[in-house]
């Protein structure tokens, strides 16, 4: 009965107030060994709040905003055929993203306010290229359509650049966007990390989410010491871009019969191994370094009373994105975010589902829909108009519309 239930929740795998959340109540009330390793509620606090859209109904302000600016995710271009994700619950239309990039670069070009800036928030050609020797000519591609924006472009790194190219490659191609930020704090060491303000009183920070990677870094670094043996911590698996988990004492199934019901596999373990699911291989984290960069340049703009957007290619937020998609030391960035009184919202990608979440201090964490996962006739781009005490983000396609008031403490 449950791995017909595992089938059958396939499509609706992490959708709160679904009949997959009622088989993992009912899983919870009826396996007492998961209940001993979790306690109470295990999904409070991972599941995402993200299609809570405060505000939803309403339009962009009567009043002009102070700028715009485009947001777009995970486009992860190839030219191959159509395929599916690891779990193989959903359809990847390679050869179609970059079209959808195409429309988005129109829309955002005729639009009464032309964005200020266009973030495009990683991932944006797709591993399959290596093996096809195709990596240098699907970046050409997409950045073919990226020069029909109607403004300049921010790149953030995500797993998928880490694929193609090494970070040497990177630092000197034309997806380091880093000579477009601030030449204050200057990013320490080969990090990829810098910030601009798009106008007074705001500013924007990007952050390197493979700082700490195995996949972003040389086998020799230090960094990819660390991240070794954060990975040896934390996940015995052969294969590290599975989740972290004993497998023959899975309280429903073996490992071999998980991976032949994937999807049910990856959700047995939503519950049974929570937030460790972030230890796999196509994860990352943020160096020492990095995160006293990121303190210094929050302290600048609460001295400047700035407000401050910070966006990564990994959410940092559990309940903004399914776990398996958190970045490693994600805590340690949300106390520091919190710490400071500017920042307004944090802005990334990876979980191809999107997700939204406002915390307990009124910061917002915005997950962006994957363009990869979005069928031909849809879309997944969106626009931002900034206000002086909220954005609005303008969702297109599979994007819902939001409103981010700015916390109270920012407002004042
Ligand atoms: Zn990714």
């Amino acid at each position: 009965m449950l791995l017909g239930a595992g089938r059958l929740l396939c499509s609706d795998r992490r959708r709160p107030g679904s009949a997959h959340e009622a088989f993992f109540r009912e899983v919870w009330r009826e396996l007492p060994a998961v209940r001993r390793v979790f306690g109470n509620s295990p999904w409070r606090g991972h599941r995402r709040s993200a299609r809570r859209t405060p505000g939803s109904a309403m339009e962009p302000c009567a009043e002009p905003p102070l700028f715009t600016f485009g947001v777009i995710a995970d486009v992860q271009y190839a030219d191959i055929d159509d395929g599916a994700n690891y779990t193989r619950t959903r359809a990847r239309y390679y050869r179609n993203s970059v079209r959808l990039l195409r429309r988005a670069c129109r829309a955002w070009s005729e639009e009464d306010v032309r964005p200020r800036f266009v973030l495009q928030l990683g991932d944006v050609i797709d591993g399959h290229n290596v093996k096809h020797g195709a990596s240098e000519r699907a970046l050409e591609t997409v950045l073919r359509e990226l020069d029909g924006c109607p403004a300049e472009v921010h790149h953030v790194w995500g797993n998928h650049e880490f694929y193609n190219f090494s970070r040497d490659a990177l630092l000197a191609s034309a997806l380091n966007s880093a000579r477009l930020g601030d030449g204050r704090l200057a990013r320490p060491g080969d990090m990829y990390v810098y910030h601009f303000s798009p106008a007074p009183c705001f500013r924007l920070v990007v952050l390197d989410a493979y700082d700490v990677s195995i996949i972003g870094r040389d086998e020799t670094s230090e960094k990819y010491e660390e991240a070794a043996s954060i990975m040896k911590e934390h996940n015995s698996n052969p294969d590290l871009n599975h989740p972290p988990g004993n497998h023959d004492n899975c309280p429903l199934m073996s490992f071999s019969q998980c991976r032949h019901n994937c999807s049910f596999f990856f959700s047995v373990h939503t519950v049974t191994h929570g937030l460790e699911q972030r230890f796999v291989k196509f994860n990352g984290g943020f160096s020492q370094d990095q995160l006293q960069w990121l303190d210094e340049v929050l302290s600048l703009a609460d001295t400047n009373q700035e407000k401050v957007i910070v966006v990564s290619h990994l959410p940092v937020h559990p309940s903004s994105t399914d776990p398996i998609c958190l970045a490693w030391n994600h805590s340690t960035v949300l106390s520091i975010l919190h710490s400071h009184s500017c920042v307004v919202c944090f802005i990334a990608g990876h979980d191809h589902d999107g997700g939204y979440h406002q915390d307990e201090l009124g910061l917002h964490y915005l997950t962006l829909e994957g363009v990869i996962e979005t069928p031909p006739h849809s879309d997944a781009y969106g626009t931002v108009y900034v206000y002086k005490d909220h954005m609005f983000l303008k969702g297109r396609g599979r994007i819902e519309d939001r409103v981010l008031r700015y916390p109270d403490h920012v407002n004042g």
